[in-house]
């Protein structure tokens, strides 16, 4: 007998029959709240909120399988004591975002979106020999505030670029350490030593507002931050403030707190370069994205353990 399971409308495309063979699909559209009903599995996007009113909807779910590796969007306290598991997508996301990441520390650094707005705007004038300058990369300092898989993925590619590599994360990583040089600190002196701080920590109570007012003030001037993780661990009113007076030289941000609005000071800021969080956006990725979360309903469907729980 097939089983009834809900699934975001948009990852449709991206599913193959036989991931769903034995499923009774109900597509549900981001404009949908979840409805009251039997279905035992619910695969939503990192857009949907899973919390405690949409549990108490489906009193038959036994998985909730995030099309995501963060997981945010999920009250997973309410989940685990309702003996529903949580899964997410590690691993198959992390080059797409560590690349993504590098497109916008080189686009940052470079004055990338300066620079194509004045080709596009037809008042280049020619080469000029302080057009435009930028950071160089070499011998700079790289500072990751998260160290897991993607913020060493990132730092790895750091190496042929001739950058120096510190770390934040909560445990240390003695293979990332002995293979790119990279030293580990506390979450100060990342703010003090970093040239760059890319943000590779999921949102969490700890991490929400890291980046606020007082901790840009004590980033180095001219420095760039770069947000491919969750909007929320930046406080965007003063990121704007610290852009507008200079005090940081940019930043480069695909994730922003109240998605899809943006901070109109952030839209205006010329040194920001701002993208509609596409992290993990390759064709490649965003299949096995959806892959994994349907290969985690199908094995709890059929009572095995998930593949890749957020808790066990
Ligand atoms: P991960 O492997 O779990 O790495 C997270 C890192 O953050 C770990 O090093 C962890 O430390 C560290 N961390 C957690 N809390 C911390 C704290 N309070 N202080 C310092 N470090 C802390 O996750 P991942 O796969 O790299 O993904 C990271 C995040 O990227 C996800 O949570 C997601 O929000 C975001 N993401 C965004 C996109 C996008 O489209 N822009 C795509 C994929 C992921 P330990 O290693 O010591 O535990």
């Amino acid at each position: 007998m097939s089983q009834p399971v809900l699934i975001a409308a948009e990852l449709k495309g991206l599913l193959e029959p036989d991931q769903l063979e034995g499923l009774e699909v109900t597509w549900l559209s981001a404009d949908e709240t979840v409805p009251k009903g039997e279905w035992v599995a619910i695969v939503p996007l990192l857009s949907r909120w899973v919390g405690g009113t949409e549990l108490k909807h489906l009193p038959k779910l036994r998985i909730i399988a995030n099309c995501a590796v963060g997981y945010d969007n999920v009250d997973v306290v309410a989940a685990e004591m309702r003996k529903v598991f949580v899964t997410n997508t590690p691993d198959v996301l992390t080059d797409a975002t560590a690349d993504l990441t590098w497109a916008l520390i080189l686009a940052c650094a470079r004055r990338l979106a300066e620079a194509i707005a004045l080709v596009r705007s037809g008042r280049w004038t020619g080469w000029h020999p302080e057009q435009l300058l930028g950071m160089e990369l070499r011998g700079r300092t790289l500072g990751l505030f998260g160290a897991g898989r993607i913020g060493q993925a990132v730092g790895r590619r750091a190496v042929p670029f001739g950058l120096r590599i510190i770390y934040a994360a909560r445990t240390p990583k003695p293979e990332f350490q002995r293979d790119t040089g990279a030293v580990r600190m506390e979450w100060p002196g990342l703010l003090a030593e970093s040239d760059i701080l890319s943000l590779h920590a999921p949102s969490t109570p700890e991490t929400k507002g890291i980046v606020n007012s007082e901790t840009l003030g004590r980033m180095k001037p001219g420095a760039i931050l770069v947000n491919t993780a969750r909007g929320d661990l930046v406080r965007e009113e003063a990121l704007a403030n610290a852009l507008e007076d200079g005090q940081l030289g940019a930043a480069g941000l695909d994730v922003y707190a109240d998605e899809p609005a943006i901070h109109p000071r952030l839209r205006a800021a010329p040194r920001a370069v701002l993208l509609p969080h596409i992290g993990s956006a390759t064709h490649d990725t965003r299949r096995k994205m959806a892959a994994i979360a349907l290969a985690n309903v199908q094995a709890v469907l059929k009572g095995k353990a998930p593949l890749t729980p957020v808790f066990r």
